[in-house]
């Protein structure tokens, strides 16, 4: 792995009213590159930064190493599942596998928003597939990651305080409101679920 974050996909002030600047800003330079850095300093000379960031997060062993790893993919994939462009909706397979797994688009979002708003402390709320297509929305601690469960990502919602805290204090329904309703990218889902 080359120790580098890709770039933001869009201006640090273009999801507000929803995420402000100030939030991104901290988010992406402080905290995403931090665990960057460390992660580096853990690893850097050692096999293990030969690897793919994916090989070293299934890779057995350190949990310090896994949750900087982990911590370093999942924010990049964070930034991926929101848009600025907003209000889009599933089409073709995804949107069949949606209607198989929960009837409509609005009952899937109810309950990722359920399970990012009861992830008690910091985690992930996800939406990812399994090998036979089939859909799951779970949340999961600290930096934990489904791709060590041989589940396929589709979407993520950060509920780390870090993510909303300086805009929303301790209300984090009204962030997960605004993520939910506004900022997830479903091209991008739709990209991760494939045809
Ligand atoms: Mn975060």
């Amino acid at each position: 792995m080359t120790f580098e974050l890709p770039p933001l996909p869009y201006a640090k002030d273009a999801l507000e009213p929803h995420i402000s600047a100030r939030t991104l800003d901290v988010h992406y330079e402080k905290h995403h590159k931090g665990y960057l850095a460390k992660l580096e300093q853990a690893i850097g000379g050692t096999p293990l930064a030969k690897l793919p960031l994916e090989d070293v997060i299934c890779a057995p062993g350190d949990q310090h190493v896994f949750n900087l790893a982990a911590q370093v993919w999942n924010h990049s994939f964070y930034w991926r599942s929101l848009t600025p462009e907003g209000h889009s909706r599933p089409s073709g397979a995804l949107a069949a596998a949606v209607r198989r797994g929960f009837g409509d688009l609005d009952s899937l979002l109810r309950e990722l928003a359920a399970a990012a708003n009861g992830e008690f402390g910091s985690g992930w709320a996800w939406l990812t597939k399994d090998a036979g297509g089939d859909l799951h929305v779970f949340s999961s601690d600290d930096a934990q990651n489904p791709v060590r469960s041989g589940l396929t990502p589709l979407l993520t919602i950060d509920v780390w305080e870090h993510a909303y805290y300086l805009d929303y204090q301790s209300e984090r329904e009204k962030y997960v409101k605004a993520v939910v309703e506004e900022l997830l990218d479903w091209r991008f889902a739709e990209k991760n679920y494939g045809d």
